[in-house]
C-alpha cells in the first residue's frame, strides 16, 4: 500500500520540484503555469487509463485487460491476476459441476432436487425419464403440478419418509416406481425414484402362484378328508391301528386345510384386487363375539377378561378385523398354560384406538420378536404345530393392520407372558 501511494505521488513530487526550479530561475508565476499545465496533463492521462477500465469492465475478458503506464501498470497487472486466478476456479467448479452431473445421470436411480417449497432446482436423465419432466420448462416448477397423483402429494406433505411410496407414474402405466424423499441442507430435499417394475411382476407371480396353489389344493383336500371322516365312522372298521392311522390322516388332512384357508386369506389381502371396504363397527359387539369365540376355544381353561368402554365405534372392515383379533385371542389362549390370564382391552391413548390382548403365558424370547410377522416364522416349531398352528397367523394380523394403516406392537417376556397391540390412528375413530 505504501508503494502504491509513493508511486501515485512521484510525478507529482517530480512536477513540484521543477516548479520549484522555475521559480528560483525566474518567476512564479512560471512556475504556477508550469503546475498547471502538469496538473491537467497528469488528469487527462488517469482520466484515460480509468476509461481504457470502464471499457474493459464490460467487456471482461482476461485477454482484453489494457496495458497501463505508471501507477495504472500496477492496478493492470493486479487485476490480471486476479481475474485470472478467478477464471481457473470457475473453471475448476464447472469441471467438479460436470463430473457430478455426470456420476449422478449414471445412477440408476432418478434424482431431484427440491426446494423449500417443493419446486424442482434439478433432475437428472432417469427421473426425466420416470415423471416425463421436461429439461427446458420444468426446472423451478412446482413439481405437485408436474406429478399429481394424490397418493403423491399426500407422501410430500407427510414428515415421515422412512418408508417409500410405490406408484404407478401417470403416462407410464405398465411402470411401477418407489419414491423415498431424502431431506438435506436446510430445507432441501432429495427424491430418489426407482423403477420396481421387473420386481412387483416378480412379486405379483408369486402371488399368483400361492393363491392358485392354495385354490387347486383346497378341494381334493375337502374330498379326502371328507372319505377319511366317513371311514372313521364306519362300526365295522376292524383294528386299533387303522382306526390310529385314520385319526393321524385326519389329523393331518385338518392342518393341510387349515393352512390352505390361511394361505387363501393371505393371498386376498395382498391381492391389488381387493380394496378395503370400509363400514361403521360397533367394538362393543365384535369384542364380546371374539371373547364368546376365545371362551369356546380355551374350553375354561383360562381366566379371560375382556375391559373396555361402552358405546365404542370405528371405521374399518368388520370381518378383517374380526379375522385379526380372533388370532390374536388364538395365540393368547394356544401359548398360555391352563389356569392363566388373559385379558383383551379396547382403549384410547393421545386419540389412538388400540386394541390389546395381554396374556400371562410362555412369553417370547426378545430375539425372535420382530421376526415373528414374517411367514412360517415359529418360535418353537413343535409347540406351534401341536397347538394346531399353522406359522401364518400374525402375518395375517400385521396385513390387516397394514390395510387399515394401524401398527402392531408386541411387548413380551420369556416365561411371563405376552401383550399384542393393534394401535389405529385417531381419523379412524367417529364420533
Ligand atoms: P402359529 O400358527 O405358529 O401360532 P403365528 O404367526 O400366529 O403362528 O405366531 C408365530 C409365532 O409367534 C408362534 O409360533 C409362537 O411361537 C409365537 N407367538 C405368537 N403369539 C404368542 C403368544 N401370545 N405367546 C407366546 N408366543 C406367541
Amino acid at each position: 500500500m505504501q508503494d502504491f501511494w509513493f508511486r501515485l505521488s512521484l510525478p507529482m513530487i517530480f512536477g513540484a520540484i521543477f516548479a520549484l526550479i522555475l521559480w528560483g530561475w525566474f518567476s512564479a508565476t512560471y512556475a504556477l503555469w508550469f503546475m498547471l499545465v502538469f496538473v491537467f496533463v497528469l488528469l487527462v492521462r488517469h482520466a484515460w487509463q480509468l476509461h481504457k477500465l470502464g471499457e474493459w469492465l464490460g467487456d471482461k475478458r482476461l485477454e482484453a485487460i489494457p496495458e497501463g503506464t505508471g501507477i495504472w501498470d500496477d492496478v493492470f497487472s493486479r487485476l490480471y491476476q486476479m481475474v485470472k486466478k478467478h477464471n481457473q476456479t470457475k473453471q475448476k467448479l464447472a469441471t467438479q459441476l460436470l463430473q457430478m452431473e455426470q456420476a449422478t445421470a449414471a445412477l440408476p436411480e432418478g434424482v431431484v432436487i427440491l426446494n423449500e417449497v417443493n419446486r424442482i432446482e434439478w433432475f437428472n436423465p432417469i427421473a426425466r425419464q420416470h415423471f416425463d419432466f421436461n429439461s427446458e420448462h420444468d426446472v423451478m416448477q412446482d413439481i405437485t403440478y408436474l406429478v399429481r397423483q394424490p397418493e403423491f402429494i399426500g407422501y410430500l406433505q407427510k414428515s415421515d419418509f422412512s418408508k417409500p411410496l410405490m406408484m404407478r407414474p401417470a403416462r407410464h402405466d405398465n411402470m411401477v416406481v418407489s419414491i423415498k424423499l431424502i431431506s438435506y441442507g436446510v430445507n432441501k430435499r432429495l427424491l430418489i425414484s426407482r423403477d420396481i417394475t421387473q420386481f412387483e411382476r416378480i412379486e405379483s407371480m408369486r402371488r399368483d402362484f400361492v393363491a392358485n396353489v392354495s385354490h387347486e389344493l383346497r378341494t381334493p383336500l375337502t374330498v379326502v378328508n371328507g372319505f377319511v371322516e366317513n371311514l372313521q365312522d364306519m362300526p365295522d372298521l376292524g383294528n386299533d391301528s387303522a382306526r390310529q392311522a385314520l385319526g393321524l390322516m385326519s389329523e393331518q388332512t385338518r392342518r393341510m386345510e387349515n393352512l390352505v384357508a390361511d394361505l387363501l386369506v393371505l393371498s386376498r389381502l395382498e391381492s391389488n384386487h381387493n380394496p378395503l371396504r370400509h363400514e361403521i363397527i360397533d367394538i362393543s359387539r365384535l369384542l364380546d363375539e371374539v371373547c364368546q369365540g376365545g371362551r369356546l376355544l380355551s374350553n375354561e381353561k383360562h381366566d379371560l377378561r375382556l375391559e373396555m368402554k361402552d358405546n365404542t365405534k370405528m371405521l374399518g372392515n368388520r370381518e378383517e378385523l374380526r379375522s385379526a383379533f380372533d388370532n390374536l385371542l388364538g395365540n393368547a389362549i394356544r401359548y398360555t398354560p391352563e389356569g392363566g390370564l388373559i385379558t383383551l382391552r379396547w382403549n384410547e391413548q393421545g386419540g389412538q384406538q388400540i386394541f390389546s390382548v395381554k396374556d400371562s403365558g410362555i412369553g417370547i424370547p426378545a430375539q425372535h420378536i420382530s421376526r415373528l410377522t414374517e411367514r412360517f416364522y415359529r418360535v418353537d416349531s413343535s409347540r406351534s404345530r401341536e397347538t394346531g398352528g399353522t406359522g401364518l397367523g400374525l402375518a395375517i394380523v400385521k396385513h390387516i393392520a397394514m390395510r387399515h394403516q394401524a401398527t402392531l406392537e408386541i411387548f413380551s417376556e420369556e416365561g411371563k407372558g405376552s401383550t399384542f397391540s393393534l394401535v389405529f390412528p385417531d381419523r379412524k375413530m367417529l364420533a
